[in-house]
Order: C-alpha cells, then structure tokens, then sequence
C-alpha cells in the first residue's frame, strides 16, 4: 500500500498569545512562533502506519510549508513515516486553502502512484477542513471526510481495491464502500497517536526529506500564492475581550462562600 499523509506545520498553540494579525494582508504573522504537526495529522499518520505494519508498503510525507518547517517533518519521520516532501518556495506565500489544495495535488501528479492520501479532517489554525476535499477533487479521486474508523480493505482479482471506512455523523456513523485511489480526512477518534521513540529520532535523520519548489512542480505561479488565490479577506480583527476576571485567594471555604455571594449579587441565581 503506498500512502501519502498531508501533514501541515501549525503554530504551536502554547504561543498564539504571540501571534498576531497583519494590517494590509489580513494574515495571522506567524514568524517567530515556534510550529508543531497539526494534532489530527498525528492521527492520519497514526493510521497510515498502522495500515503499513498490517499490509507493507511506504508512508510518505507531504507538506506544503516554509523551509523552517523541516524539524516538523523531521518529527513525523520519527514517529515512522519512510520519507517526506517539502513543497516550499516563495511563490506560495499567501496561499488560500484553494491554492494550497493545488500546490499538493500538483505534487501528488508528480510522486507517482499511490493508493491512499490521509489527511487530519481540520487544522487547528485554519480550521476550514476544505483541504482535503479540494485535493481529491483536484486529483479526480473519491474523498471522504470525518473518517472515524478505517475498517479494512477488500482487494479484488482483477487488481482493483475497496476500503471499507466509517464516517462520523452526529448521531452516529455511516458506513462506506470506496474504490482506491481514495483520500480520507480523519477525525482523533480514530486513533491515539504513538510516542516518538529516541531511535526513531535517530532513524528520522538519515531519512530523506525531498524539497521541490513551484519550477519543480512547473506550477504557474499565477496560479499560486496571494494571486491564485481567490477568498479575499474583507477583514480580519482581534475580538474585544469583554471577560473580566478575579483571583479569589482565601481557604476553600471562604472562597467558596465569597464566590457564591458574587454570583448572588449578579442575579445568576
Ligand atoms: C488570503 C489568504 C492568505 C493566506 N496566506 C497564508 C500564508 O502566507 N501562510 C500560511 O501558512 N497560511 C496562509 N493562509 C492560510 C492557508 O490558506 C491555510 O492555512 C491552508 O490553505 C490550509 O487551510 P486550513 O488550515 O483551513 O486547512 P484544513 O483544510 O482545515 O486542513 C485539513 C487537512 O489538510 C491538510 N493540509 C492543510 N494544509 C496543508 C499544507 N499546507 N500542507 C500539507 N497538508 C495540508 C492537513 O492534513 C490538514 O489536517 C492564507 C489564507 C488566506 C485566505
């Protein structure tokens, strides 16, 4: 089985306090703030290996994300991916989630074969989970979203598959039938994510991370970046925080009894 995982390098959350929004662009400025893999890729990894130790194959990674973002990458070959692909080039900055979702299947087209592409179901930055929607259209493929559970795989005479998967509803689940080539956006009830070991770190830097940039790709950089790409910000803000808060320092008790009479004089009860 030979499986693509799109893994996106996020700010790491413990520092957002230090993000900020840019004043003309209408980006979030995230230089300077340290990334780490977005937490539902740790589960499309997860899975991709779990598939490998059970049917053979390969586990590549994919990224679209600044050069920086190789000890990223790094972190997801240690928990045992077997080689990673860096799309970075200046051309891509400012890229919508409809240009980044061309830039991967671009690269996808140029990788080769493969048979399954995971992905995390949404980001925890950007949060539009339109990715990997876009990047099966784009590939002509089918594309299931909220995967839950990956059942298994029914592999045919004549060559073809079937993955059997089951799509997380709010009641419930449903279950699918889908023809390979296939990609899936998982949810983390899918798995729970191992720990990277000390060797795996070691093994993770003799692995390969190809870097390929928009002339690799022979991608038209009109295509790409703040000019391929279509959503316009209209604006973006910080929201006023209106929240106040106070420290209650006293014995439990007391502390108690203050805090019960603060929210009896707002009329909360
Ligand atoms: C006008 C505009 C300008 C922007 N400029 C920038 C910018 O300069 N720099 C920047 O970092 N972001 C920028 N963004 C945000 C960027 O478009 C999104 O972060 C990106 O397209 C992914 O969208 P998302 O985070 O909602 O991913 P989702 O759709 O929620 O992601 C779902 C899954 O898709 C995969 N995926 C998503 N993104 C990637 C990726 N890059 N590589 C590999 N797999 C991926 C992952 O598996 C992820 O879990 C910009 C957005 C807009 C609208």
């Amino acid at each position: 089985m030979r499986i693509i995982v799109c893994v996106k390098p996020v700010p790491d959350p413990r520092h957002w306090n230090r993000m900020s929004l840019h004043p003309t662009l209408k980006v979030l400025v995230r230089e300077g703030i340290p990334n780490v893999v977005n937490p539902l890729d740790r589960h499309a990894l997860e899975e991709a290996l779990r598939i490998r130790e059970r049917y053979g194959g390969e586990v590549m990674i994919l990224s679209m994300a600044p050069l920086f973002s190789l000890s990223i990458l790094r972190e997801a070959l240690a928990m045992g991916a077997d080689r990673a692909v860096l799309l970075s080039d200046k051309a891509f900055a400012g890229s919508d989630t409809l240009a980044t979702s061309h830039i991967l299947s671009e690269a996808v087209k140029r990788i080769g074969p493969f048979d399954l592409i995971l992905c995390g179901n949404q980001t925890i930055d950007g949060w539009t989970g339109h990715v990997g929607p876009q990047l099966s259209e784009f590939l002509g493929i089918e594309g299931i979203s909220f995967v839950k559970m990956i059942e298994g795989f029914h592999f045919e005479e004549d060559g073809t598959a079937k993955a059997i998967v089951r799509k997380k509803t709010e009641g419930g689940y449903v279950r699918i039938e889908a023809r390979l080539p296939l990609l899936l956006s998982v949810v983390k009830e899918i798995n729970t994510p191992r720990y990277v070991t000390f060797s795996g770190i070691l093994e993770a830097e003799r692995k390969e991370i190809q870097v390929m940039s928009a002339s690799d790709l022979r991608i038209d950089p009109s295509q790409v970046g703040l000019a391929g790409s279509p959503t316009k910000m209209a604006d973006l803000f910080m929201p006023e925080v209106k929240r106040r808060r106070e420290v209650v320092q006293e014995k439990p008790e007391m502390a108690s009894k203050l805090i019960f009479e603060k929210i009896r004089q707002r009329g909360l009860i």
